[in-house]
């Protein structure tokens, strides 16, 4: 932690420390800002950016004041002074007085943000899990290289962080991601198939943007979480596991070579994760969620995964497994195909058949740089946009 946060921390500090936040309008992204709203003595937005949602950046702008503002997607009635295209990311990223910088965008676009802010040394407190699944190997080496902190945004990742506070990477065996389970937790595979765009984003437990929750109701979601662990924590995949916890009130586990298992636990609400991911390895006080109340919560139930019925685990793994750019591969075949099937243009079955034919065809790609990595992408997205077209 630079001496900048850990002075905001001590809640004395005169200048609080400045926040980036990519994404703003999304579901985190509102999130985050209802937490730098509480703890405004610690954290000030200085940048906010969107992808085209014009109207609901200006309102967050006019609220906090941030020096800069930007919008992706060209629109005449944005402001002249805002940032506008991909690269107002990248600006807002590497804003000279954010410290720390927020990815809270979804998808694959995220990933050239997250590379610039820790080329800068900042610490980039990470909801965009696809950066690394794109590129963990270059995202956690730029980290390294420059002396950055990745910190977790994911409720799963921090989790783990908490659970392995002051532990070194020898006392681990083993880490244990938990999954709702998402909607078809307990459907038949012929009727997960034919599943509606309704029924898939009626997750039980999360209110999430519409991509992450579609990747809930396949388990693709928890392929990204388990190649994201991979990178984060530094662990081997034979030592990452997945059970399902329909509850979302534990939020991983991790087990200790001593056969001791820590989890970390609270009501489902992502505000936790991210004040942690601003404040590690230090709490703040702060009374965002519901107090915790263990009488309340009844039981908690865990269930092995249906591999059979929820295939994107099974291959997302797979592909992390291979490496070189199979993830990128999963990651942007997913991407498209999920957009497909909100658009209405494929089944939900369809997404597993599409992604598995995409890693089947593009799996082997090299994956040593950058450039090699975007153009796997490119193919992967081109690949389920060629097979929808020609069945359509
Ligand atoms: P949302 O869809 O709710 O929000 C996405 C945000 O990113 C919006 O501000 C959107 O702008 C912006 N955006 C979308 N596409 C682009 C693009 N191509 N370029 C730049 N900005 C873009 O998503 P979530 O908040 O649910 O998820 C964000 C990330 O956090 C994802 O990676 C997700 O996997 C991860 N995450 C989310 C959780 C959750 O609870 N929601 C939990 C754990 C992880 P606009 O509003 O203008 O479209
Ligand atoms: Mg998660």
């Amino acid at each position: 932690m630079s001496h900048h946060t850990a002075r905001a921390l001590d809640g004395q500090e005169a200048t609080p420390v400045g926040v980036a936040l990519l994404g703003a309008t999304g579901s985190i992204g509102t999130s985050a800002l209802r937490v730098l709203s509480r703890q405004r003595d610690r954290f000030v937005p200085v940048a906010l950016t969107a992808n085209a949602n014009r109207a609901a950046l200006a309102a967050q702008a006019a609220q906090f004041s941030p020096s800069y503002v930007g919008l992706v997607q060209e629109c005449a009635e944005a402001p002249a002074e805002w940032g506008r295209g991909a690269d107002c990311l990248v600006e807002a990223a590497s804003h000279p007085d954010a410290a720390i910088v927020i990815n809270a965008v979804v998808g694959a676009a995220g990933l050239q943000a997250t590379l610039a802010a820790l080329r800068l040394g900042k610490r980039v407190a990470l909801a965009n899990k696809e950066t690394l699944v794109v590129a963990g190997e270059i995202v956690t080496r730029t980290a390294r290289e420059h002396g950055a902190e990745l910190v977790p945004v994911d409720s799963e990742h921090s989790a783990i962080l908490q659970c392995l506070a002051g532990r070194q990477p020898h006392e681990v065996k083993r880490l244990v991601l938990t999954a709702s389970g998402g909607p078809f937790r307990t459907w038949p595979a012929e009727r997960i198939a034919g599943a509606t765009r309704a029924d898939a984003l009626k997750h039980p437990t999360w209110q999430m943007g519409s991509k992450i929750t579609i990747d809930s109701a396949t388990l693709a979601n928890k392929a990204l979480e388990v190649i994201e662990a991979h990178y984060v924590f530094g662990v081997p995949y034979d030592r990452i596991d997945v059970v399902v916890h329909p509850q979302s009130i534990i939020h991983s586990f991790v087990e200790f070579v001593d056969g001791s298992v820590l989890a970390q636990m609270g009501v489902p609400s992502m505000e936790l994760p991210i004040l942690y991911a601003l404040t590690w390895p230090e709490r703040v006080p702060d009374n965002g969620v519901p107090a915790f109340d263990p009488v309340a919560l009844g039981g908690l139930t865990f269930e092995h995964v249906r591999h059979e019925q929820f295939p994107m685990l099974g291959l997302g793994i797979a592909a992390g497994r291979t490496g070189g750019a199979a993830p990128a591969v999963f990651n942007a075949a997913n991407e498209e195909a999920v957009a497909q099937f909100l658009a209405g243009t494929l089944s939900f079955g369809g997404i597993a058949e599409r992604v598995g034919q995409a890693l089947q065809d593009l799996g082997r790609l090299p994956g040593d740089t950058l450039e090699a990595l975007l153009l796997a992408d490119a193919a992967a997205r081109h690949h389920v946009q060629s097979r929808i077209m020609q069945e359509s």
